[in-house]
C-alpha cells in the first residue's frame, strides 16, 4: 500500500468534524485495505505507531525535527525560522517547504506505508547516547521521497502531534461497520478493552471476522482498561441503586495499579495503561514475595505510607516518584507505598473477567498472602445506611477519601473501560455542599493582566463529553496558582498551542490563546451554576444554557495519570449538578 493512499483519507478526516462521517471514511479504508495492513492503518491513523502500552514513543524534539527538515529538503534556515514564527503548526511549515522546493528529487521511490512505518519505529526505538543521529538519518530517508502532503502527515506523526481527531471509539465504529454489523459493537469495544491494542483488534476482526474477537481473552502483558464508578451523594441512594447490599471498601487516595504476573516475572501498569515498572521496584520486590499462584493480574491501588507513623499519606506524595528518572532510591526510601489489592481479573490461565465481584475476592486471596507492604482492600459486607456511614468515617480516619461500593450479584462482572453503577463511589466532598473536586482539560488560555503581565492570567476549562466526542467548556480558572506553577504554565502548555480553537472544543468564549486538549487538572469549585457563556451540558437543564463551575481553584494537582478524555464528563458535572440541587431543594 502506497503511503499516499493513506493520506488521502487523512486529508478526507480532516475536512470533516463529524465524527459519523470519519468512521464512514476509515470504513472504507478498511474495507478495502489488506488484513497485513490494518494494523499500522489503526496505530498511525491515532498519531503513534504502537498501543499506548508499549515503550515505543513518538515525540521527536521540534529542533531536532527542523534540523532534519533542513538537511533533507536543503531549504533555507532562515526562511524555515520566520515560517516557524508565523505558522507555529511543523505539519503546515514542511508542507509550505516542500512546495516552495524547486529542484524535484533525482531518484525519489514512492513511499510505501511499511516503509514509513518501519521509519518511524526505528525513530522511537533509537534511544541513548547518538540516538539523535540515528533518528536524523531514519527520518530524512523518508523525507527525502515525500511528496508535500505526505511530509505533512511525517512532520505531525514524528512529533506527536498527528492531531487528526480521530478517537478510539470512531476506530471501533469503524472496524464494526467494515467487517460486521452494526449489533458486533459491543463485541469489538470488549476486545479493545480487554487487550488495550486497537490495532490487534482491527487485524484479527479483517481476518477471523467476529468469531475471532470472541476467541480473544485476557492475557499477561496486555493491559485491561479500567473499569471505573459513578458516584452517588448519600449511603441510602448507594443501597437502593445496590438493591439493598453491597461491598464497601475503602477507597485509598493513591496510584491505581494493575500488576501482571507471570513466570516470577511482574509488570505494573497505570491507569492510563503507561508501564510503571521502573518507577516501583519495591512494589515489584513486595508482590513477588506475596504472590503464591504462577500467573495472575491482579489491581490495587498504591498508597504512600509515613515511615514514621505508619499512616497512609495523600496520593501526591507518591507523584513524587512518576517520571523521575534520578533519585528514585532516595524517593523510595523517603516516599515508600503499599500496595491495597482489590480485584483479580485472571489466574492461572482462567480469564475472570465475567465472573461476579465474590469469586473474583476468593481468587484474589487465593494467590496472595498478607505482607507488610502487599495488603487486600479494608472492606465489608453492609446492607444498613447508618452502618455505611460509620464504615465511612472509619476510613476517612484512616486517611482514605471515602468509600467505593461494589455490586455482589450475578451480574457483579469486571466491566473493562467502562463507567457504571456496579461501582459506586462515596467520597467526603459529598458532605459539605459543592465542595468536590473535577478534573478538567485546559482548552485554551486568557493573556495575564497585572501582576500576571507577560504570562497566562487564566486558563479556559473544559470537561469531556462522551457520547460527541467533545470537549465543553465549563469554567475560566485563574486561582489556585502560585508564583512557581504560573511560571511553569507555558512550559506545560505551549508545545499544544494552536492558532484555532481545536476543532473538538466547542466554545462560545474567545481565548486569546489555544490549546489542543492534552492537560488535564484538578479544580475544586464552590459551585454549579447555569451559565449562558459555557457550554458544558448545553441545553439540558435550560434551553440556552450550560453549566459553570463558579469560584474554581486549581488544588495544586497536575492529573498526569489522565488522558483529556478521562476527565470529568459533561455528563458527570450534569449529574452532580442534579445532586446538587436535590441536597438545595431537599
Ligand atoms: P475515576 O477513576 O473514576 O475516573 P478519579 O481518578 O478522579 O476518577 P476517583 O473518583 O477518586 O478517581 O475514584 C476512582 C479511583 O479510586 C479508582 O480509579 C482507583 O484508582 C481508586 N480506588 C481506591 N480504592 C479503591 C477500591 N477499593 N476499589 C476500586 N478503586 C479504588
Amino acid at each position: 500500500m502506497l503511503y499516499h493512499d493513506l493520506v488521502k483519507v487523512y486529508q478526507a478526516l480532516e475536512s470533516t468534524t463529524s465524527r459519523l462521517e470519519m468512521a464512514d471514511i476509515l470504513a472504507d479504508l478498511f474495507r478495502s485495505t489488506d488484513c497485513a495492513h490494518i494494523r499500522k492503518i489503526v496505530y498511525m491513523t491515532q498519531g503513534t505507531i504502537v498501543p499506548d502500552f508499549y515503550p515505543e514513543k513518538l515525540g521527536m524534539a521540534d529542533k531536532l525535527y527542523i534540523r532534519t527538515l533542513l538537511a533533507a529538503t536543503g531549504a533555507n534556515e532562515e526562511s524555515v525560522r520566520k515560517l516557524w514564527a508565523q505558522e507555529g503548526d511543523l505539519g503546515t511549515i514542511t508542507e509550505k517547504v516542500y512546495e516552495n522546493k524547486r529542484q524535484t528529487t533525482l531518484f525519489s521511490e514512492p513511499l510505501t506505508l511499511d516503509r514509513v512505518y518501519d521509519a518511524l519505529l526505528k525513530v522511537a526505538r533509537s534511544e541513548g547516547s547518538g540516538s539523535q543521529e540515528y533518528k536524523t538519518r531514519y527520518l530524512a530517508d523518508i523525507l527525502h521521497d515525500a511528496k508535500p502532503a505526505e511530509a505533512r502527515y511525517i512532520a505531525r506523526i514524528v512529533t506527536g502531534r498527528m492531531r487528526l481527531g480521530v478517537a478510539s471509539q470512531t476506530v471501533i465504529d469503524s472496524l464494526a461497520q467494515a467487517f460486521a454489523t452494526k449489533q458486533d459493537k459491543a463485541a469489538v469495544e470488549r476486545a479493545f478493552n480487554i487487550t488495550s491494542d486497537l490495532g490487534l483488534v482491527g487485524e484479527t476482526l479483517c481476518q477471523k471476522g467476529i468469531a475471532g474477537l470472541e476467541e480473544m481473552h485476557v492475557r499477561v502483558g496486555n493491559p485491561i482498561r479500567a473499569m471505573l464508578a459513578e458516584r452517588l451523594p448519600s449511603p441510602e441512594e448507594i443501597l437502593d441503586r445496590m438493591g439493598g447490599q453491597a461491598m464497601f471498601e475503602y477507597k485509598y487516595d493513591g496510584l491505581r495499579v494493575q500488576a501482571h504476573i507471570q513466570d516470577g516475572k511482574v509488570t505494573l501498569y497505570s491507569r492510563r495503561l503507561e508501564d510503571l515498572t521502573s518507577q516501583f521496584p519495591d512494589v515489584v520486590k513486595a508482590l513477588k514475595e506475596a504472590f503464591t499462584c504462577s500467573s495472575a493480574i491482579i489491581e490495587g491501588e498504591c498508597v504512600p505510607v509515613d515511615i514514621n507513623t505508619g499512616e497512609l499519606l495523600p496520593f501526591q506524595e507518591v507523584s513524587h516518584r512518576r517520571g523521575r528518572k534520578h533519585g528514585l532510591t532516595e524517593a523510595i526510601e523517603d516516599y515508600p507505598v503499599r500496595i491495597h489489592l482489590f480485584d483479580c481479573l485472571y489466574l492461572d490461565g482462567a480469564d475472570m473477567t465475567d465472573e461476579p465481584l465474590p469469586d473474583r475476592r476468593t481468587a484474589l486471596t487465593r494467590c496472595v498472602k498478607i505482607t507488610e507492604d502487599v495488603r487486600f482492600s479494608e472492606a465489608r459486607v453492609l446492607d444498613d445506611p447508618a452502618k455505611v456511614q460509620e464504615f465511612f468515617i472509619e476510613a476517612l480516619n484512616a486517611g482514605c477519601e471515602g468509600l467505593m461500593a461494589k455490586s455482589l450479584g450475578d451480574g457483579s462482572v469486571y466491566r473493562a473501560g467502562s463507567r457504571g453503577f456496579l461501582w459506586i463511589k462515596y467520597k467526603k466532598e459529598y458532605r459539605s455542599e459543592m465542595n468536590d473536586t473535577v478534573d478538567l482539560v485546559a482548552v485554551g488560555a486568557f493573556h495575564g493582566r497585572g501582576r500576571r503581565g507577560g504570562m497566562y492570567g487564566a486558563l479556559l476549562m473544559a470537561t469531556y463529553n462522551e457520547e460527541e466526542d467533545r470537549f465543553e467548556t465549563v469554567s475560566k480558572l485563574g486561582s489556585g496558582f502560585d508564583d512557581a506553577t504560573l511560571a511553569l504554565l507555558p512550559e506545560r502548555l505551549d508545545r499544544y498551542r494552536l492558532h484555532d480553537r481545536h476543532p473538538l472544543v466547542e466554545s462560545k468564549m474567545e481565548a486569546d490563546v489555544w490549546f489542543e486538549p492534552a492537560l488535564v487538572l484538578e479544580v475544586l469549585g464552590a459551585e454549579i451554576s447555569l451559565s449562558p457563556i459555557h457550554t458544558c451540558a448545553h441545553g439540558r437543564i435550560r434551553d440556552g444554557a450550560g453549566l459553570a463551575i463558579r469560584f474554581p481553584r486549581f488544588t495544586g494537582t497536575f492529573r498526569d495519570d489522565k488522558r483529556p478524555r478521562d476527565a470529568t464528563t459533561s455528563q458527570e458535572l450534569y449529574d452532580m449538578y442534579n445532586a446538587q440541587m436535590k441536597k438545595v431543594e431537599g
